[in-house]
């Protein structure tokens, strides 16, 4: 029985992340090119607070969060918002992503999310393929937890 648990659990955390994962079609991401206050919008009307940023060939840039665009045109005394349409996502966003690929075992994208909230995901060549969530995560979870005997 024991045994039987483990070589579950072993298959699962094996699986390539590709499974798991939100497809790049259904994830909301703005242009590296685009200006801050696109991203903006994008953010607030998806309501998520951070995204995906790519550029034209649809390439993995970074991520930018409204946290971001805040302190960008945060000023001395004010929030400078006539900036938003002068700032460029890619000068403002986090390009310092962790090199996450749709190959890599779903126990890779485990351990990132300690840290992460979500995860992008490329093909080898840098190609957005998706995200990786904490939900997606915490449903696996629960299903396993729920379902072994
Ligand atoms: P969740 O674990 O579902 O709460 O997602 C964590 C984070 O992933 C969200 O706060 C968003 O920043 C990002 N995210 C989740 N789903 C999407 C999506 N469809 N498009 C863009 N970003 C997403």
């Amino acid at each position: 029985m024991v045994s039987s648990i483990n070589d579950r659990r072993r298959a699962v955390l094996q699986t390539p992340i590709s499974e798991h994962m939100i497809s790049a079609e259904k994830v909301a991401h703005v242009q590296a090119g685009n200006y801050a206050g696109h991203a903006l919008l994008v953010l607030t009307k998806s309501g998520y607070s951070a995204i995906p940023v790519l550029d034209s060939s649809f390439r993995l840039k970074g991520l930018i969060s409204i946290g971001m665009i805040t302190d960008a045109i945060l000023g001395l005394e004010r929030i400078e918002y006539e900036r938003l349409d002068s700032i460029e996502v890619d000068s403002i966003m986090d390009g310092d992503l962790p090199e996450v690929y749709v190959h890599d075992p779903f126990e890779k994208g485990l351990d990132l999310l300690v840290n992460h909230t979500f995860l992008c995901v490329t093909e080898e060549d840098g190609t957005f393929a998706g995200i990786l969530t904490r939900r997606v995560m915490l449903k696996e979870f629960k299903k396993y937890i729920y379902t072994t005997p």
